[in-house]
């Protein structure tokens, strides 16, 4: 059972450093930016900090128990509060994907949002993957405080989109996680473009048909 257990870790490590490379190759995330998280059976897996996603070891890829300590691999991003806030929240959700992804950012910037709901349904892709996505208040980095905004939300939320910095997503695995990032980064694109636009946007009766064919929970 160890040994099993250690193939899936190792697979998952694995996993963790080939996507994450192709969000970096693809411009969506710089530098040291964005954290990624995937839940294990006896703990989960970070990002370490400072790293590049683009060029991340999957041997040093952070291990932590749900109470923070590390067990294996490199200290972890200093994100980790954001992950483990939602994996509270979320007791389904199998990874996270936190990125300052461009146009998600610039909408986190932008004033006059609903911050119930913060980008409108724009395609029913956007209302699948992502639903409502509400805006967290500006917090200043590594203020624990934003921990306890999320857990609040994230029961409620697959997705949040902080202000003034960028989204945290949840998915049921690593793969589900980064198709809703992307999701939402190309959304966020629409609605920059379509700024000062007359919008059709998906209406009430066509949110509740996606809601029942495609059984969402949102
Ligand atoms: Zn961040």
């Amino acid at each position: 059972m160890t040994a099993l257990m250690h193939t899936e870790e190792n697979r998952q490590r694995e996993k963790i450093a080939t996507l994450s490379r192709s969000l970096y190759e693809r411009g969506l995330t710089a530098g040291s930016s964005g954290n990624i998280s995937v839940r294990l059976e006896d703990g989960w897996l970070l990002t370490p900090t400072n790293s590049c996603l683009g060029e991340l070891d999957p041997a040093r890829i952070a291990k932590l128990d749900w109470n923070g300590t590390l067990l294996a691999g490199d200290p972890p991003s200093k994100e980790a509060f954001l992950h483990r806030s939602m994996y509270e929240a979320r007791p389904k959700a199998g990874a996270i994907v936190h990125l300052h992804s461009t146009h998600s950012a610039a909408v986190s910037c932008m004033g006059g949002l609903d911050r119930e709901n913060c980008i409108p349904p724009l395609t029913p892709y956007f209302v699948m993957k992502i639903g409502r996505l509400p805006l967290v208040p500006y917090h200043r980095p590594g203020d624990k405080a934003l921990g306890d905004v999320i857990r609040g939300l994230a029961a409620r939320h697959g997705a949040v989109l902080l202000a003034n910095h960028g989204p945290v997503v949840s998915g049921p695995d690593l793969e589900g996680a980064i198709y809703a990032s992307e999701e939402l980064e190309e959304t966020a694109k629409i609605f920059l473009l379509l700024r000062n636009t007359s919008v059709h946007c998906l209406n009430d009766e066509q949110i509740d048909e996606l809601k029942t064919v495609f059984k969402l929970d949102i």
